[in-house]
């Protein structure tokens, strides 16, 4: 799995609504990639702010905003260009 396939993932992943097997592949991505690692770390702390707001939903722009900085960082390691994918 590549950064962008987990990050097309993320908002599964957090709903809880992924596949066992893309599950796995993601818990191992994330076990191998310090920058996925960090953005799911983090979106948490966001969903859990955003809980005590009962609000439960990431909003497009956050996300968008979070994909771009991630796509940034991994950007050294291999080129992507799916900034506009669903
Ligand atoms: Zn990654």
């Amino acid at each position: 799995m590549t950064c962008t396939e987990f990050l097309a993932q993320m908002t599964d992943y957090f709903d809880g609504q992924v596949e066992p097997e893309l599950l796995s592949e993601i818990q191992s991505h994330l076990c191998e990639c310090h920058h996925c690692e960090i953005l799911v770390d983090t979106t948490r702390q966001t969903i859990r702010v955003y809980k005590n707001h009962q609000v439960y939903d990431l909003t497009e722009e956050v996300r968008e905003r979070t994909v771009q900085r991630i796509l940034a960082a991994c950007t050294g390691r291999k080129s992507v260009s799916a900034s506009d994918q669903r």
